[in-house]
């Protein structure tokens, strides 16, 4: 499970902090620098490593943390409630459109998990009683379209597609018009990804978004690939002013890098977590249960 290594070395930390009958400044400190390179070695970017522990430090200096009956335990919620907010404070919801269809857009790397992201995502909104409509634009991958209706078959959702000829400009706009007339309130556009980000892919998914003008841009990434995870999101934040990401496989054996670095260098919220190949294994993402869940 995601955050393993990094759990059991944050709890180590504190566990000898809180064993403590007396801590002085040098304990705290000493903890600190523990903190600070559990957080390397989780792959959490650098910059926001340091960030992060001057945070914690100026926290600790204004609750004046030494004066305190329990100063290990004091430091522990420091740490949480900075961990909480490192990865947006509280849960972001999904946007709702004014007037329905609310259009989401999903974006994201071939293989992060963007289709079955859309399903696992048409899934939980059928479960609030909405009736999405997915949509099916990646007509480079083979097998894609394949695979959106057969996610939409499991799970009763309607997939909109035009086959692989047509340009997934106008299957969107066409699926927007489609998703008006049969009253889905919920759009899922899939898009296509590349192994790598290029300039043709970056081109089509600007005219889709400025074609359906999406509530939602989210940007799909997988976890397990770390700090290039976090690159990705820079550079299609930079493109496509992303609303929000989802990260994948966090069933994985990942070292959470990516989860506590992403929303401190791009800005965006991760708004669901993936943690499974199953069809209902996506949540909404809470900052604080994933903060208490590393600390134990
Ligand atoms: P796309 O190219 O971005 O559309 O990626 P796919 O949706 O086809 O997913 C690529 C692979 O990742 C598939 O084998 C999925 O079953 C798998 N996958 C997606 N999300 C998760 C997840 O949260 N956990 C695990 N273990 N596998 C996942």
């Amino acid at each position: 499970m995601a955050f393993e290594g990094l759990a059991s070395r944050l709890q180590n930390v504190f566990g000898k902090l809180k064993g403590k009958g007396k801590v002085s400044e040098e304990d705290v400190s000493e903890a600190m620098r523990e903190v600070r390179l559990a957080l390397l070695e989780a792959d959490v970017n650098f910059k926001v490593v340091k960030e992060f522990i001057a945070k914690v430090k100026e926290r600790a200096i204004g609750q004046d943390v030494m004066k305190s009956f329990t100063p290990g335990m004091v430091i522990i919620d420091i740490v949480n409630k900075e961990l909480t907010e490192l990865m947006g404070g509280t849960q972001s919801k999904l946007a709702k459109a004014n007037k329905p269809p609310t259009v989401i857009m999903m974006a994201g790397l071939q293989g992060a998990g963007k289709t079955t992201t859309s399903g696992k995502l048409a899934k939980l909104l059928q479960k609030g009683n909405h009736k999405p409509l997915l949509v099916a634009c990646d007509i480079y991958r083979p097998a894609a379209i394949k695979q959106l209706q057969i996610l939409g078959e499991q799970i009763g959702a309607p997939v909109f597609s035009m086959g692989d000829q047509t340009n997934p400009v106008e299957i969107a706009r066409a699926a927007i018009q489609h998703a008006k007339e049969n009253n889905n309130d919920y759009v899922i556009v899939d898009t296509a990804g590349r192994l790598h980000i290029d300039e043709a892919l970056m081109e089509e998914l600007k005219q889709i978004h400025a074609t359906v003008k999406p509530d939602e841009v989210l940007l799909v990434i997988d976890a397990m690939t770390g700090q290039d995870a976090v690159n990705v999101a820079e550079s299609f934040h930079s493109q496509l002013a992303l609303s929000g990401v989802v990260l994948t496989k966090l069933d994985g054996d990942t070292r959470g890098g990516a989860a506590l670095s992403v929303k401190a260098v791009t800005g965006c919220p991760i708004k669901f977590a993936a943690m499974g190949e199953k069809i209902d294994s996506l949540e909404p993402f809470h900052p604080d249960r994933m903060a208490s869940r590393i600390l134990g």
